[in-house]
């Protein structure tokens, strides 16, 4: 979902990245806080103090907020077993990636609420900072009290929008938990909470351009940003636990076509076009000959060639003899082959064990069955 980011730290073995949108935020936040304290300043009239420092320190309190409740997750989720690949921070907050589902829906409740609970303790712990003088009697300096009073805002609000009972929010993952209980399937629950994740997506980005239009204010914009990020977000959401849910444990062999239909490197692309094209209507096929690879011949490289030139070139004339990216070996885990297939954009794969050709991979045939299966099993 996101670009490789900058890895700053590492906590309790887990990697913290920081996406480059990150800054975006720190930039925000440390503006608005320097100009709120620079107005307090001249107010009462007191010129000392460092606005900018207070406007980086509030920045840098909301990064290690996001990042508590990031973590608040992903203890639950290691108490569970669950392994942790990173938490990345991003321009809507933090994003924790777990190298596993949740095994059911009671851990899956569990690890969704921890991270709000963290971020209302904090907001919590703030907000008596904030209020230290009518709670305790004891005033603390401005400084400290505006950046509190920053932080118990900042946190109340990623506790009331990470709630929102939208798939891929918290309360989206509260809500698909729930459902995954009732129905007993988590594919119809995940469904069904990418749906209202979607809606509230859609809800955003018509409010943030409705708000944008009546009050001239660009500052709305940023809620469609949210909006577009949900929506994109929920939708992969459901492809995601497809995937894994379907492919995971599989590999390449299972689904590997072995009598697949393979082109001689000496064929005329005539002949290529009437005896495999028209019949098998690939897009791209082996070229082998003795059994071994020597390239691949995709069909618009052939309709790329002028019809009168077809018959006096061979197979062997146009094949694409970079073989790196297209051959993958039996034993690979399929998840891997068709992460690989989508990056590439190559609807097929030639299977090779030591550079002998043992079957063709399709990224329609894996697509079918993901799809089948989902429907049956999960
Ligand atoms: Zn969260």
């Amino acid at each position: 979902m996101f670009g490789p980011g900058f890895r700053v730290c590492t906590v309790f073995g887990i990697p913290i990245k920081v996406d480059a949108s990150w800054f975006i935020v720190f930039g925000l936040i440390t503006w608005g806080q320097f100009q709120a304290y620079q107005g307090m300043r001249e107010m009462a009239g007191r010129p000392e103090g460092n606005s900018l420092v207070m406007g980086i320190a509030a920045a840098l309190l909301l990064f290690v907020s996001v990042l508590l409740h990031e973590l608040g997750h992903c203890a639950v989720a290691r108490a569970y077993g669950m392994r942790i690949n990173g938490i990345t921070l991003f321009i809507l907050g933090g994003v924790a990636e777990t190298a596993d589902e949740s095994p059911r829906p009671g851990v899956e409740f569990l690890v969704a609420v921890a991270g709000p609970l963290v971020s209302a303790l904090l907001a919590g712990a703030f907000y008596a900072l904030f209020r230290a003088r009518e709670i305790a009697g004891y005033p603390l300096p401005p400084q400290i009290t505006l950046v509190s009073e920053t932080l118990a805002g900042a946190n109340a609000a990623l506790v009331v929008f990470n709630m929102l009972p939208g798939f891929p929010m918290d309360g989206g993952r509260v809500l698909r938990s729930v459902l995954w209980k009732a129905t007993g399937s988590i594919y119809r629950a995940t469904r069904v909470a990418a749906v209202i994740g979607r809606g509230f997506g859609m809800l955003f980005i018509l409010a943030g351009l409705g708000l944008t239009v009546f009050t001239g204010g660009a500052n709305f914009l940023m809620l469609s940003l949210v909006g577009l990020f949900l929506r994109f977000a929920a939708g992969a959401s459901v492809h995601q636990l497809v995937v894994k849910r379907t492919l995971e444990g599989v590999q390449v062999s299972f689904f590997m076509e072995t009598h697949a239909d393979t082109v001689n490197p000496d064929l005329s692309l005539e002949n290529f076009i009437d005896d495999h094209l028209y019949v098998s209507l690939h897009r791209c096929y082996p070229v082998v000959a003795e059994g071994f690879l020597e390239g691949v011949i995709l069909s618009q490289f052939v309709e790329a060639i002028p019809a009168d030139r077809r018959a006096a070139m061979r197979v062997r004339d146009v094949m694409d003899e970079n073989l790196i990216l297209w051959t993958i070996h039996p034993d690979t885990d399929a998840i891997r082959a068709y992460a690989r297939m989508l990056a590439t954009g190559r609807p097929r794969l030639i299977v090779t064990r030591d550079e002998e050709v043992v079957g063709v991979l399709s990224l329609e045939d894996m697509v079918r069955f993901m799809d089948l299966k989902a429907r049956m099993e999960l």
